[in-house]
């Protein structure tokens, strides 16, 4: 072969490279900066681990998408679809259908959920979960004979999906400067992190304050109007926000002194991710709903779905009447089988356990990384955690200038040394496949370590940081 017929290779890096910034508009991506850069081409997972074109191996420190918690690669889950595509590829659970994927998979939820939640309404995304989240409540209030229960409040900086109604729901003001969000009959109060916007108050203080503005949000638009206040129990796509310990008791307490509904968006503290099932057992919360995607499969196929309480679930069923919402791949029966073989890997390999059991070696090795002089905090709970940077510790108001550019720069430096993390404004976060070693928990850490230094070089070359 010619070099010339070499280079037209269509499977070549550059090739794949250019024919992808051909077609491809690509997710929360800046088009014209990433194809003149060119997207990295990921052909293979395996474990902890991803494989890019050029042959790099990567240690995948965020689970694809806050998703694999059984790591990449599982044969069993391959099979099990295949199985299911070879017997009933796809129907439809619409007109007074049903199949079997789809009962067992709501039977296994039920049990497997905090108490209570023993319904589920099948979606394709987390997105859509939140979306559901949004006409279930309203209708529910409907039924109930409260019409006026319309508002739900959310946080500011929260991430609930980027569909209109669960981008309303997100507090992002740069999703919401785009496409006319957030669409009415949604109030955000602030969002429980200390160190950003915690100001003199200590955490405890901060974290009750936090709560605070929770009823006076309710005080404010009326009780009588409110419907459902939605939160992660740990911020995700925020920047792994983990509240102050007094944040959730006080939040229980403003939400039993009123008659308005909970929702807690799981599809990040769902499976296992902070060492117990859902993040409502860590923080001992009881939502009336709760969405849920992304581990549920371990990301292998998409699906999702909102968790439903008997309390909801018996006024749509007593007070009768059509629920007007589905989706085509409401319970798609090649999902669902996925969803199965990853669930019964997690319950029979003990995988929420072992993550509880491993969580306090990968916090010691990750918590470790705040003696770093361009780290301001170190936080983890479970296998999820953030590194703040800072340009002058330990004052945690001065920050660096054009917010962003120092995580960008940092996440780069990571890639160059083999590991996967994401940065979200200046902080940079981890959540990695449940399945993790200790010897990948070690690679982890010293590469993470690597790349704080390889940051903190550049930063005081240009001046941007203290020698
Ligand atoms: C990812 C995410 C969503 C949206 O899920 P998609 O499957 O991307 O639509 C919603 N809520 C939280 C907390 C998420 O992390």
């Amino acid at each position: 072969m010619s070099d010339a017929s070499l280079s037209n290779d269509p499977h070549s890096t550059p090739e794949l490279r250019r024919r992808d910034a051909t077609h491809h508009i690509h997710p929360f991506s800046d088009t014209g900066a990433l194809n003149k850069e060119g997207s990295r081409v990921i052909v293979q997972g395996e474990g902890c681990w991803i494989t890019d074109s050029e042959g790099n191996r990567l240690l995948d420190g965020m689970s694809g998408l806050w998703c694999v918690q059984i790591g990449h690669g599982r044969p069993e889950i391959a099979d099990a679809v295949h199985r299911q595509m070879s017997k009933l590829s796809y129907y439809n659970t619409f007109f007074k259908t049903t199949h079997e994927p789809a009962i067992e998979l709501a039977e296994r939820l039920a049990r497997l959920a905090p108490a209570g939640l023993n319904h589920i309404f099948f979606t394709g995304s987390g997105s859509e979960s939140n979306d559901t989240v949004i006409r279930m409540v309203r209708t529910y209030w409907d039924l109930m004979g409260k019409p006026e229960k319309k508002t739900i409040i959310a946080r500011q900086n929260a991430y609930h999906g980027s569909t209109v109604g669960s981008a309303s729901l997100g507090g992002m003001s740069g999703m919401h400067a785009q496409g006319g969000m957030p669409i009415p009959g949604i109030v955000h109060i602030p969002q429980p992190y200390w160190f950003g916007e915690g100001g003199d108050q200590d955490p405890d203080a901060f974290g009750r304050w936090a709560a605070q503005e929770l009823a006076r949000a309710i005080e404010e638009q009326g009780p009588e109007t409110i419907a459902a206040f939605i939160a992660e129990p740990i911020q995700g796509a925020g920047g792994v926000i983990i509240p102050p310990d007094s944040y959730w008791p006080e939040i229980k307490k403003v939400l039993a002194a009123h008659d308005i509904l909970f929702v807690a968006d799981e599809v990040i503290t769902g499976f296992g991710r902070l060492g117990t099932w859902f993040g409502s057992d860590y923080f001992g919360l009881e939502p009336d709903l709760m969405s849920i995607a992304k581990g549920l499969s371990s990301g292998y196929l998409p699906i999702g779905g909102v968790m439903v309480s008997d309390r909801i679930a018996d006024a749509f069923i007593e007070k009768g009447g059509e629920f007007t919402h589905g989706f085509t791949y409401s319970g798609h029966p090649a999902c669902c089988a996925a969803a199965l073989e990853n669930l019964r890997i997690i319950e029979e390999e003990g995988i929420v356990e072992r993550a509880a059991e491993i969580a306090p070696y990968l916090q010691e090795g990750w918590l470790s990384l705040g003696d770093h002089p361009l780290v301001g905090e170190a936080r983890m709970v479970g296998l999820v955690g953030a590194l703040e940077l800072v340009p002058a510790k330990p004052d945690r108001s001065i920050r660096f200038d054009n917010t962003g550019a120092v995580g960008t720069l940092c996440r780069d430096h990571s890639l160059k040394n083999g590991l996967i993390m994401r940065a979200t404004r200046d902080s940079m976060i981890i959540a990695p496949p449940l399945v993790i070693s200790r010897g990948e928990i070690d690679m982890l850490v010293e590469r993470a370590r690597k790349t704080l230094d390889d940051t903190a070089e550049d930063l005081r070359r240009d001046g941007r940081l203290k020698p």
